[in-house]
């Protein structure tokens, strides 16, 4: 799963592109739906679930890390914003919660009211504004 919005917006609109623009909105329209309604579910399995794996990609070594500074050696935690497996197992040795080291951006709750947002259906044609442009 992608965390970037815009690689996530480029995945959505792929195939799209070429189509004539009522099509286009039509059909980003509803696979967007589809992508929240599945990232709805999945967030949703998370925010119920006990356990989350937090070594998924763990660097092995010998790391210093800087609580107060927000640093480790490995550079997760910098680059991430997110606790690395040497910050949670420094916060175990001096008995601190890892999680108060979780940008806002990562928490569950954050992450699950942006698929909490209910759609706004879309009138029928009829009723659309008319559109005016200068023609060139
Ligand atoms: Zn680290």
């Amino acid at each position: 799963m992608t965390t970037n919005l815009a690689e996530s917006m480029n995945s959505v609109l792929k195939g799209t592109r070429n189509l004539p623009i009522k099509a286009l909105v039509k059909s980003t329209y509803f696979k967007l739906v589809d992508l929240f309604v599945q990232r709805g579910k999945h967030w949703n399995a998370v925010l119920n679930s006990e356990t989350v794996n937090h070594n998924e990609g763990r660097p092995m070594g010998n790391f210093m890390v800087d609580l107060l500074n927000k640093c480790c050696d490995c550079g997760r935690f910098q680059a991430l914003h997110l606790p690395c497996s040497h910050v949670i197992a420094a916060c175990s040795s001096v008995h601190q919660s890892y999680q108060v080291y979780i940008s806002e951006v990562y928490q569950v709750s954050t992450v699950f009211n942006v698929y909490n947002e209910p759609f706004q259906v879309i009138r029928n044609e009829d009723f659309w504004p008319s559109f005016r442009c200068i023609k060139l």
